[in-house]
């Protein structure tokens, strides 16, 4: 009874495929389907995830002892198929160790080349392919490789270059070339021995030189790099289970440094930042995988045509592009049509834009991996909706690809066009990945992250990122890179957050020491503001203004099939006509939630409201209210104006008063003058208002039932609205919402009160407008009396805010003081005021809907907190029957999605 834990693949054949993602990582998954689908891949195994969680509980040792006699096993098979030995000194097999969890985590975790060479072997390998240069140049990356990775040899300080780096500069310095390829095979030779003499220095450990202790010490640094810092931000930002674990794959090495009839590249099937359907990609000549991605060669365009347009966004003439950085497809194009064919296939067979790495050796191409490609959310929608239309996927599919978060890159402002034409052009990079950034410049990846808790916009400008730099570009508006092409980690990394980035922009000129950039003659320091477009790769000088962007094309699209699969629709919450115009032109249907008390702050509308929560008397108060009444009425006109034929969704006031009234002494004096009674009287007044638990005091309907004044001013303005409306041909849809009722009495004192009010004024205006009167649910107690509450509401709104204050008993201003205890300690998954507790609030949401409904069969329920716009919650709404949701106006497309996924996953 022996557990399975190694996969092998080779020649045609796997032990794995596509669909066992979970256990062999997508990587480990693809390479064996891409043997199945008969794609030339170099055979290797994979070790599956469930070893990577034995790892950390087992420990290494037991971890090596259960994995030893299947890892012989699979090692002998590659032998067999390559027809060579790992270890041999004449005819040696040499292997890459490669990390791959279930979802693809570019960068993050750590790859070993080469493994498998000493001094002696090094030696076998050179006289076997008779290039010497290449067998040492192997030898070096690989002592690099481990010595970082295995054995831990990296930068002291931020500022400090790799040592690495710093010894292959100094030995070019003494030998005063510039390029790698410029290096003799004794300047390789010394490499190794310098390397080898740094690792022994700072870290103490010698360089291991038999093959199978180099082969565990990589493994089991593969699956100690699950638990690196960065993989665990990683995983943090894209909500990726720990338990996941990582798979270890074990593979032949094909080589592309043999030579110019070498190299090796990165490619997509279509274009991933803006979704175009063009293959595209970069590759370097006798090079290996990591030179590409790490952005220290600039790498050179597959295509003819992907070439030519790098060469004008670079200012390049045709000449030079076709003599210094000729297209693969020119270079090689007999590999170029295989690669060509291949990329289809893959893209046809996966039914989705794939992302793969290749490495051609001495003119054969070998694949080394495909996955899904990350992209951008503008290319995320254009790529479904063509794939749609290419019927490669049918509508449900096309919607289940789309995440509903990424949208928000779409609803990014975009540089306004006349500004634009403005701006100062620096210099031109590489458009590696769309959108529109201006911000302070910082250097580093912990300033960005600092500089940005304190509020500020940065543009994070780097010769090179690394995945140590996760954290400071997620905080970051853009990037900017000097170095690296389209396929660069900075690129790569941007287009998986939908972060804006312009990289490869070589003339720019970064002193690390000094916080200085130069361009173009221009010297910008840090903390300068800096705009760039990642759709033309243009950094501009100084600070470029933005729009709003717009629903069009294919966003559009998209939004109209959302519409055919959703039950659910989704409202806005919106307390100005400007917002309620943003929200209908991303699809909202009308206002969930209308505060009122955001329009008292204005300067004489807070002076009234001011009087009239300062007054101790009935006249005194009502004195106040007919001052407002205007301005209220003003107010509701214009947002009912604007949702013409729409819902719109009133709350009556809400907040504790003290909120309004003036706590500082020259207040109480403008208030005492403004009355004409005495600052001591105001001062009095001010201090009865104090409360201990202000948000469980008086507030919500409380204060509606306490001062009936207040309820009978703001039907007035609804109403009053509503019928100027109406007579000026509108169609107003009002609906006038009591909040925070616990018990059916008070919603029933509030409703007369409305009532009377509406029939006086339809009476005096001889018009009547259509209206109706519900609740908001968000007191428990409500909830569990859902049905003798409907018998007055006519409709329901979850405050899911309130309600999960008051069902967890947190006090959402407070939460701040235990919540990230709680996270760290896994005592709470996520934040409740973030993502709805569906087993707690949940619960009484959905108990609230069943009960309400029975007394009110066609009840109308919606959900008006920020949950509303969360795709979880959303799709949460939409299983317990919600009619609509609603969110703050930029997360309406996210909304609509959510809620089509939602009808489309039953
Ligand atoms: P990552 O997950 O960071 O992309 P990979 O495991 O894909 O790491 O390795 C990075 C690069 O190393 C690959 O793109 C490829 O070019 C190179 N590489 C990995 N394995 C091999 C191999 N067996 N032969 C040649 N190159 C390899
Ligand atoms: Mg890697
Ligand atoms: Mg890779």
């Amino acid at each position: 009874m022996t557990e399975k834990r190694v996969y092998t693949f080779g020649n045609g054949k796997a032990e794995g495929k596509a669909d066992m993602r979970n256990l062999l990582g997508g990587k480990g998954a693809n390479l064996a389907e891409m043997n199945l689908i008969g794609v030339p891949v170099p055979p290797g195994f994979t070790i599956t995830t469930d070893v990577c969680n034995e790892y950390f509980e087992k420990g290494k040792e037991k971890v090596v002892d259960l994995l030893t006699a299947e890892v012989k096993k699979s090692v002998e098979h590659v032998e067999k198929l390559m027809n060579c030995k790992f270890g041999d000194p004449t005819n040696p097999l040499l292997v890459s160790v490669r990390s791959g969890a279930r979802a693809s985590m570019p960068g993050m975790m750590d790859t070993i080349l080469n493994l498998g060479l000493n001094d002696t072997v090094v030696e076998g390998l050179a006289k076997k392919t008779g290039n010497e240069r290449f067998a040492y140049d192997s030898y070096r990356r690989f002592v690099q490789m481990y010595g970082d990775v295995v054995l831990g040899l990296k930068p002291v300080n931020k500022e400090d270059i790799d040592p690495f780096e710093a010894i292959i500069q100094k030995v070019k310095a003494e030998r005063g070339v510039k390029l790698d390829n410029e290096m003799t095979v004794d300047d390789l030779k010394k490499l190794v021995t310098l390397f080898k003499q740094a690792i022994k220095e700072q870290t103490g450990k010698d360089f291991p030189t038999d093959p199978m202790e180099q082969l565990w010490g990589a493994i089991c640094a593969v699956f100690t790099s699950w638990m690196n810092e960065r993989a665990i931000l990683y995983r943090k930002m894209e909500g990726i289970p720990q338990e996941w674990g990582t798979a270890v794959t074990v593979q032949a090495m094909v080589f592309g440094n043999m030579g110019d009839t070498s190299a090796t590249g990165v490619c997509f099937s279509r274009d991933a930042g803006n979704g175009e359907n063009i293959f595209n990609g970069e590759y370097l000549v006798n090079a290996q995988g990591e030179d590409v991605v790490a952005g220290i060669r600039t790498p050179q365009q597959i295509t003819l045509e992907g070439s030519k347009r790098w060469a004008k966004q670079q200012g390049v003439s045709e000449e030079k592009r076709a003599a210094k950085y000729p297209s693969m497809e020119e270079t090689m194009p007999e590999i170029f049509a295989q690669l060509n064919e291949i990329q289809d296939k893959l893209e046809k067979h996966y039914h989705d834009m794939q992302d793969m790495e290749f490495t051609v050796q001495d003119g054969k191409l070998w694949f080394l991996q495909t996955r899904n490609g990350k992209r951008t959310g503008t290319a995320m929608v254009k790529i479904a909706m063509d794939l749609l239309a290419e019927g490669e996927i049918d509508e449900k599919t096309a919607l289940k690809r789309c995440e509903p978060g990424k949208l928000d890159e779409l609803l990014h402002p975009v540089f306004d066009k006349e500004a634009l034409a403005e701006a100062r052009v620096l210099t031109r990079g590489l458009p590696a990945s769309p959108g529109a950034a201006c911000g302070q410049i910082v250097f580093f990846a912990d300033d960005a992250a600092k500089w940005r808790e304190d509020g500020r916009n940065v543009v994070m400008v780097r010769i090179e990122t690394s995945p140590e730099d996760l954290a400071g570009m997620s905080a970051a508006e853009g990037i900017l890179t000097a170095r690296g092409g389209m396929t660069s980690h900075a690129a790569v990394v941007a287009r998986g957050m939908g972060k804006c980035c312009v990289s490869g922009a070589g003339a720019i000129m970064i002193d690390y020491k000094k916080k200085t950039v130069e361009i173009d003659g221009v010297v910008l320091h840090e903390g300068d503001y800096l705009s760039i477009n990642g759709s033309t790769g243009e950094v501009y000088y100084g600070e470029v203004k933005t729009k709003p962007a717009e629903v069009t094309g294919d966003f559009a699209k998209l939004m109209a099939l959302c519409e055919k699969y959703s039950k659910l629709v989704v409202r806005t919450n919106a307390d100005t006509p400007r917002d309620a115009e943003i929200a209908r032109s991303f699809g909202a249907v009308g206002i969930g939630l209308c505060r009122t008390e955001h329009m008292f702050f204005e300067n004489e509308k807070i002076k009234a409201m001011r009087e009239m929560i300062l007054a101790d008397t009935v006249e005194g108060r009502e004195t106040a209210l007919d001052k407002l009444l205007p301005y209220q009425k003003q107010d509701f006109y214009g947002i009912l104006k604007c949702m013409d034929g729409t819902p719109v969704n009133i709350r009556l006031l809400d907040p504790p008063l003290h909120e309004f009234v003036p706590h500082d002494l020259e207040g109480q004096e403008i208030m005492a003058k403004e009355m004409g009674v005495s600052v001591k009287f105001i001062k009095q007044r001010v201090n009865s208002l104090s409360e201990h638990n202000p948000m469980l005091g008086l507030r919500g309907c409380r204060l509606g039932n306490t001062f009936p004044e207040i309820t009978a001013m703001q039907t007035k303005a609804i109403l009053g609205a509503a019928v100027q409306l109406k007579k000026e041909g509108f169609n107003p849809m009002p609906e006038i919402m009591i909040p925070l009722v616990g018990i059916v009495n008070e919603l029933d004192a509030q409703e007369a009160i409305i009532r009377k009010t509406a029939a006086k004024l339809f009476k005096k205006e001889g018009v009547e407008v259509d209206f109706k009167v519900g609740t908001m649910i968000e007191i428990p107690r409500a909830a569990l009396t859902a049905d003798l509450i409907a018998n007055k509401a006519e409709y329901f709104s979850f405050g899911t805010n309130d309600l999960t204050q008051m069902t967890f008993g947190y006090s959402r201003d407070d939460i701040a003081s235990f919540l990230p205890s709680y996270l760290e300690k896994k005592i709470l998954d996520v934040d409740p005021f973030q993502v709805l507790d569906q087993d707690g609030v949940g619960q009484l949401i959905k108990i609230a809907v069943e009960k309400g409904r029975n007394t009110r069969k066609n009840l109308k329920c919606g959900i008006c907190g920020e949950h509303g716009g969360e795709p979880h919650s959303v799709k949460f709404c939409h299983r317990v029957g919600l009619n609509y949701v609603s969110c703050s106006p930029f997360r309406v497309p996210i909304a609509r999605l959510a809620a089509a996924q939602a009808a489309v996953e039953e």
